[in-house]
Order: structure tokens, then sequence, then C-alpha cells
């Protein structure tokens, strides 16, 4: 049996599964598109200022998985970092997620967490019993004032659609606390790679059998020559499109740069249509533990993905799940490919989830092996 194994895309699912494999003897071809790994991931200082700039956008890594928190930690040193989002909204300043202070001072009260609780709950929509979607959870759960102030102009800059047509998931990454804590992730661990995101990529491709192949596109006609291919580029782009385009959100940044502090904070997010833009990211203070005169500042802009661009945010609404099925099916007729990560399972993925799935798939392809049984077109259901 040949034991080569390609992989698609060096993001964390493409490198995860490559460190796995070569790890089991397997010899690995990593092919990569892009000029650099880590794909959104990717971080790089700033040839100007110094500082560590996420170049697709903020990625604070946050979980509460003890294999993927001790798995990251093998490969780079975490410093500790807390998100405090602030929002901009009303001509006002508040704290995000939504918490004790946001309440007070939104309200102009001075309530207790149990007070501040009754209080939401009278503001909350009780007619909607089991809330769908983005709006119905928002209305139901946080009242039609906070939900226009803070996530109603918001979520329509971010997604392009009205939040009644988007699932109430997306809501439900967000928590409401009656207390005073402002962490934006509730999780046990989270903090920054000490040096950034590409660093810890590159130590988890630095191993004995894996072989990195940058600006080079992987053709599927090609993938005869290989035992396995695991693929996580976009799963519609495998099938050259042959159902369509699946619609994704990109983001636009404008880069300014500046000295001292800009903006006090690592993120800001603009939340009503005083301004056009989501959100501002100041990448220095990402990395309070390093000081710089420059700065650098990211001001987010989300639009519709069109062909050239790059795929951010998979939107999956009920139509694209169907269009997503059609895919799926495609897969599963697949032999030796396993499609994995946010773009090839077209799904919404924060990082410890796409590192957990990864591990997992390398899991299930060795205990396969192991088996001689066939490795399934996904390790995780897509569809779920
Ligand atoms: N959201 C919002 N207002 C905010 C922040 C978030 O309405 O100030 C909504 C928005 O729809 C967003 C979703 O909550 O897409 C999830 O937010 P999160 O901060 O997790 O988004 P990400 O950082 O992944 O873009």
């Amino acid at each position: 049996m040949k034991k080569n194994i390609a992989i698609v895309g060096a993001g964390f699912s493409g490198a995860v599964i490559a460190n796995q494999l070569a790890q089991a003897g397997y010899t690995v071809d990593v092919f990569e598109s892009r000029n650099h790994i880590a794909g959104n991931c990717h971080s790089e200082r700033d040839s100007d200022t110094g500082v560590m700039v996420h170049v697709y956008g903020p990625h604070i890594f946050h979980t509460d998985n003890e294999r993927v928190w001790e798995y990251v930690n093998r490969f780079s040193e975490f410093k500790p970092f807390v998100n405090r989002v602030k929002a901009i909204t009303r001509g006002q300043v508040f704290t995000l997620p939504i918490n004790l202070l946001t309440i007070n001072q939104f309200f102009n009260k001075t309530l207790r967490p149990a007070e501040a609780q009754e209080f939401l709950r009278e503001l909350g929509d009780k007619s909607i019993e089991n809330p769908t979607t983005f709006e119905e959870q928002a209305l139901r759960f946080v009242g039609r004032e906070l939900y226009e102030a803070f996530f109603k102009t918001y979520t329509m800059k971010q997604w392009g659609l009205h939040p009644s047509e988007l699932p109430a998931s997306i809501l439900k990454r967000l928590p409401v606390r009656f207390n005073y804590d402002d962490n934006y992730f509730a999780h046990k661990y989270q903090g920054m790679p000490a040096d950034g995101y590409t660093a810890l990529v590159e130590r988890i491709l630095d191993v004995p059998g894996v072989s990195v192949h940058l600006n080079t596109r992987f053709d599927p006609a090609n993938k005869g020559d290989y035992a396995h291919v695991f693929y996580s580029g976009p799963i519609d782009a495998w099938f050259n499109h042959a159902e369509g385009r699946l619609p994704y959100r990109t983001l636009d940044f404008e880069v300014f740069r500046d000295t001292g502090d800009y903006q006090g904070n690592a993120v800001i997010n603009y939340c009503d249509d005083e301004k056009r833009y989501t959100r501002i990211t100041e990448h220095k203070h990402f990395s309070p533990w390093e000081s710089h005169e420059g700065t650098v500042c990211y001001v987010e802009y989300s639009r519709q993905c069109e062909e050239k661009d790059i795929p951010y945010y998979p939107i999956r609404l009920a139509r694209d799940k169907q269009q997503l099925e059609l895919y799926v099916n495609l897969a599963r007729k697949e032999p030796n490919v396993t499609f994995v990560g946010r773009l090839g399972t077209y799904r919404y993925l924060d990082m410890d989830v796409t590192i957990n799935e990864a591990l997992v798939t390398a899991d299930k392809f060795l205990a396969c092996a192991r088996d001689s049984a066939q490795m399934p077109a996904f390790a995780i259901d897509p569809l779920a």
C-alpha cells in the first residue's frame, strides 16, 4: 500500500493532520496555494512598526478542550490574553459581551445581578418560545432595545442579511452575563502564541516526513498519485463548482499606521450605522507584553465574497445547506479524499474546534488503516 498522503492547505487543519500522520510513519506532501502557511490565522511582523499583525483579521485562541490546549502548548508558549471587546453605539462606548455594566450603563440603572436578570426577562419577548432565527433569539433573551443597539445593524453589516434570515446559532456564540465579567469568551483557557500563529503552525509542520509546497495549487486530477488526500480548501472548488458557488462573506481591511495608542484596546466594534465598518482592530494590543512606538490598525468591512476574493465566513442559510448537501453527496462518492476544516466542511469554526476536528480526523484515519477500513469523506458530519 502507498503510504504517501497529500494534504491540501497549510492552515490548522492541514498542519495538524500532517503532523499526526507523519509521526505515524506516513510521508506527507502539504500543498498550499498561498505564499505562506497558517491559512487565515497567519500573523507577521509589520515591517514599519514591528507590531505582530493578524493579517486576515483578529484571532484570539480560546478553548475548554484539554487535548487541544495541551497540543498547541507543545508548539508555542502562550501568553495570557483576555479579549475585552468594546462597542460603540448611539455615540457611547459600552463593554461586550452584554454584561451587568452594559445593561446598567445602557439603561442608566444600578441593578444587581438578580435584578438585571429579572429586568431582561421583562424586556424579552416571551411569546417566542423556540427561537430559530438570530432576531428571535435576540428578542427573546435581551429584548428589542439592546438587540437594535448592539446586534441588528452590526449583523446586517457583517452578514449582508437581516437577522430574521440568519440562524440563532450565530448569536449563541455570544453570552449574556449578569455580573461585571467582560471577558468576551467563557472558556477555561485563552491566550496568544508568543511569537504569532505562523510560528506555531511552522513548528507543527516541522516534523520528519512532511514537505510543504508553497505557491502550489493541488489539482484534484492528481489525487491518484496519493494513497489518500485530506482537502481543507473550499468543498465546492474541489468539484469545480459543479453545483454552483457556496456563498461566503469576505473581509476588506483598510490599514493605517500611527504612533502611540490609537484606540486603547485590541477590538472596538461599531454597532450602529454611524460607520460602514464593523470593527477596528489595533494589533499591538494583542501582544501587551511587547512595546512598540508605532501602531497598526485594521478597519474591517464585510461584503459578499466574489470569485477572486478570499472566503471567510460560510453563510449557512437553509438554502445554502441544500446546496451544501449536493456537495456532501458528491464528496461521499469520492474515494480516498477526506474533507476537513472551515472551508472543506463549510462551517463557521473557531481555531480550537478546527484543531480538535483535525486530531479526530487523524485518529480516525489511523484507526481505519489499522482495520483495513475505508476512511470516510468526513470525520465529522458537516450537515449535523
Ligand atoms: N455580533 C453583533 N454585534 C457585536 C458583535 C457580534 O451583532 O458587537 C453578532 C454578529 O452577527 C456576529 C456574531 O454576533 O457575526 C458573532 O460574533 P463574533 O464576535 O463571535 O464574530 P467573529 O469575531 O467570529 O467575527
